[in-house]
C-alpha cells in the first residue's frame, strides 16, 4: 500500500530523516516507537506530504506522490490523520467537524455526509453529542470525534501521531478501544506511540526509530522481548 524509499527531511541544516526505506501492506498495524526528538512525527507527515520530503520517494496505491507531475490531492484523501491535539475546527459542531470534508473536498451532499457522519457517531458512542462545539467536550471525546472525522472520508490508510499523549489517563482506553476496532475491522495504520501495551495487543509490526532512522523493526514479540540493537534495548529499558 505504501512504499518509501530512501526518505530524507531536512529543515534548513538539521537533518531528521536519514534514508528510510519501509513497505507497509494492507491491513498491517505498524507501530512507530522511539525517542522524543527521533523523527517520527515528520515521518508521519512525510507519508502523506503534510512535509513535503526532501528526497526519496512515496509510492502510495500505485501512484508516487513525491513526483509533483501526480494528483496528489486525491491520494491525501485517501489518508487519515489523527494528531496529538485534535485540531478539530472550535467554531463547528461535531457534525460539522465530521461533515465538512465530505461535502468540501468529495462534494456529497449534506444529506448523505450527516448520514454517514450519525453512523461514524452511533460507532463510538457519541451520537448524542453531534450538536455539541469541540470545548463542550472531554479530551477522549474529542480524539474519537476527531477520529471519526477522519473515517468520515473512507480513508484506506489512518495515520496516528501519539493520539493518546494529550488526554488524561482515565480517557486513553476509550480511544485505545476505537482504534483497537479499527484494527480488527482490518483498517491499515500507521500508529505513533508510547501505548507500549496498544502496540503489543494490536500491532503486526513495530519500528522502533532512532536519529532519524529505523534502527530495528518486528513484529511486536521480537522488539519487546528480544531487542537486538542496544538503542532498542535501552529505549525498552526506560519506558517500559
Ligand atoms: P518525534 O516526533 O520523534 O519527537 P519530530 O519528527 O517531531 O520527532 O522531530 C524530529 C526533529 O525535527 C526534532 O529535532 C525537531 O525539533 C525537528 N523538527 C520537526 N519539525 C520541524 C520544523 N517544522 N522545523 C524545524 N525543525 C523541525
Ligand atoms: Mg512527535
Amino acid at each position: 500500500m505504501i512504499h518509501v524509499s530512501n526518505l530524507n527531511k531536512k529543515f534548513g541544516n538539521l537533518h531528521v530523516l536519514k534514508g528510510i526505506d519501509e513497505h507497509i501492506k494492507k491491513g498491517e498495524v505498524v507501530v512507530v516507537i522511539g525517542p522524543s526528538g527521533s523523527g517520527k512525527s515528520t515521518f508521519l507527515r512525510c507519508l502523506n506530504l503534510l512535509e513535503y520530503p526532501t528526497s526519496g520517494e512515496i509510492v502510495f496505491e500505485g501512484v508516487s506522490i513525491t513526483d509533483k507531475k501526480n494528483d496528489i490531492n486525491k491520494q491525501r484523501e485517501k489518508m487519515g490523520m489523527v494528531f496529538q491535539q485534535f485540531n478539530l475546527f472550535p467554531h463547528m459542531t461535531v457534525l460539522e467537524n465530521i461533515t465538512l470534508a465530505p461535502i468540501k473536498v468529495k462534494n456529497m451532499k449534506k444529506e448523505e455526509a450527516e448520514k454517514i457522519a450519525f453512523r461514524l457517531l452511533n460507532r463510538i458512542g457519541l451520537e448524542d453529542k453531534a450538536q455539541n462545539y469541540p470545548n463542550q467536550l472531554s479530551g477522549g471525546q474529542k480524539q474519537r470525534i476527531a477520529i471519526a472525522r477522519a473515517l468520515a472520508m473512507s480513508p484506506d490508510v489512518m495515520l496516528f501521531d501519539e493520539p493518546t499523549s494529550a488526554l488524561d489517563p482515565e480517557m486513553v482506553g476509550e480511544v485505545l478501544d476505537v482504534m483497537k476496532e479499527l484494527a480488527s475491522e482490518g483498517m491499515t495504520m500507521v500508529v505513533v506511540t508510547h501505548e507500549m501495551g496498544f502496540a503489543k495487543e494490536v500491532g503486526t509490526r513495530v519500528l522502533f526509530m532512532d536519529g532519524g532512522k529505523i534502527v530495528e523493526q518486528g513484529t511486536p514479540e521480537e522488539i519487546f522481548t528480544n531487542p537486538k540493537h542496544p538503542r532498542t534495548k535501552d529505549f525498552l529499558g526506560k519506558v517500559l
